[in-house]
């Protein structure tokens, strides 16, 4: 089964969600949806919100590191620390179709405390370009857009963009 996912400016993706209170089913069956929604739309991160779902559950797939295609489930994730910045990079989002902008305050290491589909907790470190998605991908559970992160300049260029892309 595959969702619709929300784009911008849909007000939904500006929301908080809320913290996932127990692993049953309902989460396994919604983490299936997210696998499926993400692969088809060829993405390498998704959160709940982006399809309708405001609760605090994120998937990430390996393939951003490289690996063989694997998602992994992270539920409640949260920063404990970071580290470094890492370098300034063009980001997109499956909520913002067609656009990349630059984003510059991603950090390159993270430790990230989050359950798994077993309930269990995991504390997990993180560097390089699988530690910026995950980051992104935790700033949809906090109502947060890559394109909220872009300088003035890459605003206005975002701003260019949509007016190119409405009048078509
Ligand atoms: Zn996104």
């Amino acid at each position: 089964m595959e969702y619709k996912i929300l784009t911008y400016p849909d007000r939904e993706l500006k929301k908080v969600s809320s913290i996932i209170e127990q692993v049953n089913d309902n989460i396994v069956e919604l983490v299936r949806i997210m696998s499926d929604t993400m692969l088809k739309n060829n993405g390498i991160g998704l959160a709940a919100p982006q399809i309708g779902v405001k609760k605090r559950l994120i998937i990430v797939d390996e393939r951003a590191i490289g690996n063989q295609s694997k998602s992994i489930a992270m539920i409640n994730p949260q920063i404990l620390s970071y580290e470094s910045f890492y370098d300034e990079h063009d980001e997109g989002c499956l909520s913002v179709p067609g656009f990349y902008g630059k984003v510059s305050d991603r950090r390159h290491y993270i430790k990230l405390k989050y359950l798994d589909l077993q309930e269990q907790e995991q504390i997990v470190e993180f560097d390089n370009f699988l530690s910026v998605v995950i980051q992104h991908e935790i700033d949809h559970l906090n109502g947060i857009l890559f394109i909220d992160r872009m300088n003035f300049v890459e605003k206005l260029r975002f701003k260019k963009f949509l007016k190119e892309n409405t009048n078509k």
